[in-house]
């Protein structure tokens, strides 16, 4: 299927007082038309820096240094900040964990989303207000003709949340770059969020990317993960394959953190011991070494490469090499 974006060899760093922070060490991969891509790592891992990057949204000292970012057939590095505005407000849209820092304070929810309604179809405001109480609707507000002269102090959280989602989708973005979207919400109103997403690709057909530490999120969403370490890509592949067979340490790592469905409102089942690696001198080898329990002399001497393990399959591990010891990788009982 033809790619809507294309990310080739991303670099980007924070260059600060305690020296260059190389948050994103060259990290490829690619989000197909009408495909959810799953981007999986803890904090730190880069993940959110990769997506701020294909925004062009960087805070200082924050910097591009090398890559590509190929939207639509058009690196957006090379575009004029005007030129991105225009993607930013129409082609791509962005959900965050914290809606209230893109929420504008000021304005009553509904003339947020009426606003960005009327920006991308030609409609009077009438017509526009009819749309948003529908997307209220559809995003789950309770009572959405009254709730729409509401300011986002009213909402709650998961509200602001679902508030989020309908103005993004005002838009009709190709791309939703959801980052953490469901982290702060409870359990139940965390489903009904990833469901509306998955209803949003499948209708409009927009692609998503949904960013997140919780590999049990994106499962019901996403079709392919990349589990993202230390600011590189360390596996890629299919839900199916990530969650039944995976091919890296760090992975099952994070599969079996993920709490089983009787516990899920309990707490994280195995937290990966160790913290992750200081990416102002990143390791000289393997980023995970110094928490991986198969951890061999050459992973702190050599950063592995991607061995291809399938179609559009890769894991970035030395377990993978021909020569290397043949291991029982303990997978956790997952799903
Ligand atoms: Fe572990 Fe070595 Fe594989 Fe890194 S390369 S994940 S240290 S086995
Ligand atoms: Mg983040």
């Amino acid at each position: 299927a033809e790619n809507i974006l294309e990310v080739k060899n991303l670099k980007t760093s924070f260059y600060t007082h305690i020296g260059e922070v190389q948050a994103v060490r060259g990290v490829s991969f690619h989000v197909g038309k009408g495909e959810a891509l799953g981007i999986v790592g803890e904090s730190g891992s880069g993940k959110s820096v990769t997506s701020m990057s294909v925004m062009r949204l960087l805070q200082f000292p924050g910097k591009i240094k090398d890559g590509e970012i190929i939207f639509k057939g058009e690196d957006l590095k090379k575009i004029s900040e005007k030129d991105m505005r225009a993607v930013r407000g129409n082609e791509i849209a962005m959900i965050f964990q914290d809606p209230m820092t893109s929420l504008n304070p000021v304005y009553t929810i509904g003339n947020q989303i009426i606003e960005a309604i009327m920006q991308h179809q030609d409609i009077n405001k009438e017509d526009a207000r009819k749309q948003a109480i529908e997307m209220l609707t559809l995003v789950g507000i309770p009572s959405p003709d009254k709730r729409i002269d509401n300011y986002p102090h009213e909402f709650s959280g998961g509200m602001r949340q679902r508030a989020m989602i309908a103005i993004a989708l005002s838009c009709r973005p190709d791309l939703l770059i959801a980052d953490e979207p469901t982290t702060a919400l409870d359990v139940t109103i965390q489903a009904q969020i990833l469901e509306l997403m998955k209803e949003l690709k499948d209708k409009v057909n927009t692609s998503i990317i949904l960013i997140t530490h919780d590999l049990g999120v994106v499962a019901d969403v996403c079709s392919r993960i990349i589990v993202m370490y230390g600011g590189l890509v360390m596996e890629e592949g299919t839900v199916e394959e990530i969650f039944y067979d995976p091919k890296h340490p760090y992975t099952m790592g994070l599969l079996k953190s993920i709490p089983k469905v009787e516990t899920k409102e309990k707490q994280r089942l195995v937290p990966i011991d160790g913290t992750p690696p200081d990416l102002v001198k990143p390791p000289k080898g393997c980023p995970f070494a110094a928490r991986c329990d198969y951890a061999m002399r050459i992973c702190t001497e050599e950063v592995p490469p991607y061995f291809e393990v399938g179609e559009g399959r890769r894991s970035m591990c030395w377990l993978l090499h021909e020569d290397a010891p043949k291991v029982e990788i303990e997978t956790g009982a997952v799903v």
